[in-house]
């Protein structure tokens, strides 16, 4: 008896986060505050823990950007890296040398390590994991869905039922069948489940966003994703695919969308017409924009 409540209280933990704030603070656009880059990166706080995913492009830009916001950055207990492309791990090692026992781990999932390949000839500039390991850096590889700290989650690599698509068709990767395109395998998104629903957090969203909504939903039957947030690389969608996917959106009950980094201006303004959003909580993300589950999306100036 006293093992069942311990389980329920456990699990009722487990899911009533309540407290939940994800602060960009690496993406195209700035504000006041702050830089813009190619990248992204954005800090992860549920209740009293601190995760960074994702680091940006330039090696500093996290660092300067947090002092610019007035964000602390230490104490952080995770750090996840989204996928292989180097606008979203470009600062790792910057930060392990300031943040030494907050960035010594890295989640990353299966693929992470597959050569790629530009234009099917030249390796890609990418992640120099061996200096990493050398600076005292580790690996911990995600294979599954799978529960990273109660309450959140990653999903390893998506299956891609959907042909989205949505990553460079330029880049390639050299398997035993020969050389293809790179559906960047390794990409993988964080959730958070709380008590008003699931909160996804994506990188660059080179899995596919529908996809990514179905594989996070498969795994909390009944629940709805009450936010996205992050790049979910729609800037070369075509406006039929655009329609379906915003249709898909509304569909897995979506109430905040923030677009930043490789979403595309202009999708982010047709999905929030087509669902139906309001403009507050429909956005283009930018460096220091914060979604707060309890308080909605906190903006800059320009928007
Ligand atoms: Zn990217
Ligand atoms: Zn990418």
């Amino acid at each position: 008896m006293l093992c069942l409540f311990s389980l329920v209280a456990y699990l009722a933990t487990a899911q009533e986060e309540k407290n939940v704030r994800i602060t960009i603070l690496s993406t195209m656009l700035a504000d006041m505050k702050g830089k813009g880059e190619w990248g992204f990166s954005a800090l992860v706080e549920v209740d009293s823990v601190k995760l960074l995913f994702d680091t940006g492009k330039h090696p500093e830009l996290v660092l300067e950007n947090a002092k610019a916001l007035d964000i602390n950055l230490a104490g952080i207990e995770r750090l996840v890296l989204s996928h292989n492309h180097l606008d979203h791990t470009g600062g790792v090692e910057r930060l392990l040398k300031e943040f030494p026992s907050s960035f010594a781990q890295v989640y990353i999932a299966t693929g992470f390590f597959t050569p790629k390949l530009l234009n099917g000839q030249t390796p890609m500039k990418s992640f120099d994991s061996s200096s990493y390991v050398r600076s005292g850096g580790t690996f911990t590889v995600i294979s599954s869905f799978h529960e990273l700290l109660p309450g959140i989650y990653l999903t390893g690599p998506v299956p891609r039922i959907h042909d989205e698509e949505n990553y460079p068709k330029t880049t390639m990767v050299k398997t035993a069948g020969g050389t293809k395109v790179d559906i960047v395998e390794e990409d993988m998104s964080l959730v958070i489940n709380t008590s008003k629903g699931l909160v996804l957090l994506s990188g660059c969203g080179h899995a596919g966003i529908v996809n990514t909504l179905e594989q996070v939903r498969k795994n909390f039957p009944g629940k709805k994703v009450i936010a996205a947030i992050g790049g979910f690389h729609l800037l070369e969608t075509d406006e039929t695919k655009l329609t379906w996917t915003a249709n898909e959106i509304k569909k897995a009950g979506v109430e905040y969308f923030v677009g930043a980094h490789c979403t595309g201006l202009n999708s982010v303004y047709k999905i929030r017409q087509i669902v139906g959003f309001s403009p507050a909580k429909c956005l283009i993300g930018s460096v220091g924009m914060v979604f707060d589950l309890q308080k909605g999306i906190k903006t800059g100036w320009l928007e």
